[in-house]
């Protein structure tokens, strides 16, 4: 009897290890959102890979600030009035501001003025003229945008223009995971750009995701996670170089300048996408001593931090899940909290 048993349980066991060895993978690669997006379902299908690329092309049609016909666009041409808007882009402005009140405006999603500038969002990069700088510094004021609740409107002072370039990503690519579980998703890994979403775990395993070093392009680490967003803003991800100077993406609310306080990128882990995605880019302005400030009076998120010259700060909620590669054994390691 016992042997039985014994001969049961191995072929169970082997039966398991097929299954997860054998688990199909649908793959799909789709430009959007300005952004390679990669979509890896583990026993998934083509059926679910089609639904999370209309899921992503719907949302996309909401947010892009480049689309004359988006929501994002309708704010900001009727700025001084009320726009009524629908939930999806309701809720990321909502948690947006939620991370610049956090933040004392790190994150400011009134910087479109300045980013236009800079030609970040049209390809036409260049460093501005610096009283057109000033004057669009004028219109940067998070503390001016108005939300109702109730009638789910938005409202911008005139002159002011959004972009939430910087939250969307995140929370799209958490709303696609919500669609594609209850379609019966249960393992999946959702990648945009710096934007990382999971889903479930992998053949019962947590993820390992790669935390790249900018400029080199390599890993410098690799975490260990079950189902989150694991944001990265990183200064190689939009930049150009005028004069022999690089100039990145990520703008100083307070300057109009891209961000120069010695880091080098910063790695969000948080439950919420679009919170994740916010204060990825809010951590990267606030620098690693103010990030260390907010993580010690908050609950809700860990980061990795590594500054230009090779010091890398974890939070104690993952320090155990994170590890250099081999190729980046010698950084030093401070763990935060
Ligand atoms: P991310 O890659 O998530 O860090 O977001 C950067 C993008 O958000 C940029 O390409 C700009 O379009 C916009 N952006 C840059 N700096 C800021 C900022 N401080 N607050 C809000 N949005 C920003
Ligand atoms: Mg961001």
């Amino acid at each position: 009897m016992k042997k039985l048993f014994l001969i049961s349980a191995a072929i169970l066991i082997i039966l398991l290890c097929g299954c997860s060895s054998q688990q199909e993978i649908v793959e799909r690669d789709i430009f959007a959102l300005d952004t390679f997006i990669n979509i890896k379902l583990y026993g998934g299908s083509e059926e679910q890979a089609n639904l999370a690329q209309e899921s992503i092309s719907e949302l996309e049609a909401l947010f892009s600030v480049t689309d004359e016909k988006s929501e994002i666009s309708r704010i900001n041409s009727h700025a001084g009035e009320s726009v009524a808007v629908s939930d999806d882009v309701y809720n990321v402005i909502e948690k947006a501001q939620a991370v610049s009140n956090r933040t004392d405006g790190s994150l400011d999603i009134s910087v479109y003025p300045v980013v236009k500038l800079w030609g970040f969002t049209t390809d036409e990069r260049h460093v501005p003229i610096e009283s057109d700088l000033q004057s669009a510094l004028k219109n940067v004021a998070y503390s001016r945008i108005s939300l109702d609740e109730t009638s789910k409107t938005v409202t911008l002072e005139s002159d002011m223009q959004l972009d939430l370039g910087a939250a969307a990503k995140g929370y799209i690519a958490e709303k696609v995971a919500e669609k594609l579980k209850s379609n019966g998703v249960e393992s999946a890994v959702l990648s945009f750009g710096g934007n990382i979403q999971t889903i479930g775990l992998k053949g019962g395993q947590e993820w390992k995701i790669g935390i790249k070093y900018p400029n080199i392009g390599d890993n410098f680490g690799v975490l260990s996670t079950g189902e989150a967003s694991v944001v990265t803003s990183a200064t190689d991800q939009r930049f150009f170089e005028e004069n022999g100077i690089k100039y990145h993406h990520i703008i100083d609310p307070k300057t109009g300048y891209p961000t120069d306080n010695g880091t080098s990128s910063v790695t969000v882990v948080c439950k919420d996408g679009a919170t994740a995605d916010s204060l990825s880019t809010a951590l990267f302005v606030m620098g690693v001593d103010r990030a260390k400030e907010l993580y010690l009076n908050s609950s809700d998120f860990d980061f990795i931090i590594l500054t230009e010259d090779g010091r890398v700060f974890v939070t104690e909620g993952i320090s155990d899940n994170f590890t250099l590669t081999d190729e980046h054994s010698d950084l030093s390691v401070e763990v935060v909290g």
